[in-house]
């Protein structure tokens, strides 16, 4: 599966958390044309495929074989279980040889049991985005089978020489695992697209990680290509390997939403302090400065009551984007509690803090995020602390730095504060 998806499936919490008339109408309306003609043009080529495919029991057998693996996977998967957002897995290992080796209607097929499969044995989430998914997978897998095709036209038959010779067979396996990949990747990021246009392409097209993944799945497609090319019986040998790493995948995703903030994508409170934790520890042992900044949104009740909760989710998603792009790789940021945000800034005194803590109240009072009736601006009131200044622990900083939070909202809010020394209520920055 390509990162697109695991896209589609993080945006997808955020359409399930809107009304149906939104996701229908207004916004993703390009998404209500887009999915159908997608699966149009799907269900159309599998039925030109059936019409002009001749059903041979070699290809019957290999597609089985193929099709049960990828199930056994997913019944593994579904074991360790799924987090909400996380729809990274090693499925194509099993589509790729599909495509690769058997006719093009095969691939048109087999994402189709698959995705049902994992929408009800794995994880429920909305149908359209299984249909896009299957779809793309669909089309995707059909291209690169096409293409192969044309290289190795009976890459099944007799002792497959695509694979003995090696030229030019496998070169072109690889050259169309890519084609799979980037035209899977495409459909998938226009339906991601259309689902949040606000989103950045980037961000739904590769990130470093995906692209990784992407990699190892096509190897992993490519030799169980080869393997089942050779005899559909080795890939009893080539099963368990694919499982394995399609478990620790998933459990990798698991550690890392369990550290993860759903709605925003920071650190969570727990995951924040452990690393706050080692910070403090570090900047104890270099004796460098180090200075914590709790940000509140401001008047954020009124926000939820004038605009609903769905604008008050887009306006905490949007001022943790600013305040994320604002800091430095080393900051540690965190949603501490509804609208509440936490930073640390390893090396920074109280100059450098309050620069910062000014910088990020201006990004906010720029934003402008938009709602049924106009857009929302919202500003943040920020309360700074300095290790060792106003306190000694994590506890004592983050009470410093809630009591200058509290003399910021006092003084009229949309302001950046530091505590007195003595640990009153100070003055501002
Ligand atoms: P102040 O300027 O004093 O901070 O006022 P405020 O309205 O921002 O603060 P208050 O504590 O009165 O209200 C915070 C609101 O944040 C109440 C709660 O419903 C809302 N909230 C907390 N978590 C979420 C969330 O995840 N999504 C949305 N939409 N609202 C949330
Ligand atoms: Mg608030
Ligand atoms: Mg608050």
């Amino acid at each position: 599966m390509t990162a697109v998806q695991s896209s589609a499936e993080d945006r997808g919490g955020e359409i399930a958390r809107r009304p149906r008339s939104r996701v229908l109408a207004g916004r993703p309306s390009l998404l209500v044309l887009y999915v159908p003609v997608v699966a149009a043009v799907h269900l159309g080529l599998i039925a030109a495929g059936l019409g002009g495919t001749a059903l041979r029991p070699d290809d019957v057998l290999t597609f089985g074989a193929l099709l049960g693996c990828g199930a056994v996977c997913i019944e593994a998967t579904r074991r360790l279980g799924m987090p909400a957002g996380v729809a990274r897995d090693l499925l194509s290992s099993w589509w790729l040889p599909v495509a690769l080796l058997l006719p093009p209607v095969y691939a048109l097929l087999m994402p189709i049991p698959l995705q049902a499969l994992l929408q009800f044995r794995v994880r429920r989430t909305l149908v359209y985005r299984r249909v896009i998914v299957a779809s793309a997978l669909g089309i995707a897998g059909a291209c690169a089978s096409w293409v192969f095709h044309l290289v190795v036209p009976e890459p099944l038959v007799g002792a497959p020489a695509w694979i003995v010779d090696t030229y030019p067979g496998i070169p072109a396996a690889v050259g169309c695992a890519a084609l799979f990949t980037v035209v899977n990747t495409a459909l998938v990021a226009v339906a991601a697209h259309a689902a949040n246009p606000e989103g950045r392409w980037r961000d739904v097209l590769w990130t470093r990680e995906s692209l990784l993944l992407d990699v190892v799945e096509l190897c992993l497609g490519i030799l169980v290509a080869i393997t089942s090319g050779l005899n559909p019986g080795l890939l009893l040998l080539a099963l368990p390997p694919v499982m394995l790493l399609q478990r620790s995948l998933m459990h990798q995703q698991l550690q890392a939403a369990a550290r993860t903030d759903a709605k925003t994508g920071l650190l969570n409170a727990a995951a924040w302090q452990r690393e706050a934790d080692t910070e403090l520890s570090r900047s104890l042992r270099t004796h460098e400065p180090l200075a914590l900044l709790l940000i509140d949104i401001d008047h954020f009740k009124r926000v939820n009551d004038t605009h609903g909760h769905l604008v008050g989710d887009q306006v905490l998603i949007a001022v943790a984007g600013t305040l994320c792009h604002q800091l430095r790789d080393y900051d540690v940021i965190g949603r501490f509690g509804g609208e509440e945000f936490v930073v640390l800034l390893p090396g920074a005194d109280t100059v450098e803090a309050c620069r910062v803590a000014e910088r990020l109240r201006g990004r906010v009072r720029r934003l402008s995020v938009p709602a049924d009736d106009g857009t929302v601006g919202v500003t943040v009131s920020v309360g700074v602390s300095l290790f060792r200044m106003h306190g000694d622990d994590l506890i004592e900083l983050l009470a410093a730095a809630d009591l200058a939070l509290y003399r910021a909202k006092e003084s009229g809010r949309d302001r950046v504060c530091l505590p007195a020394l003595d640990g009153a209520r100070g003055a501002d920055a």
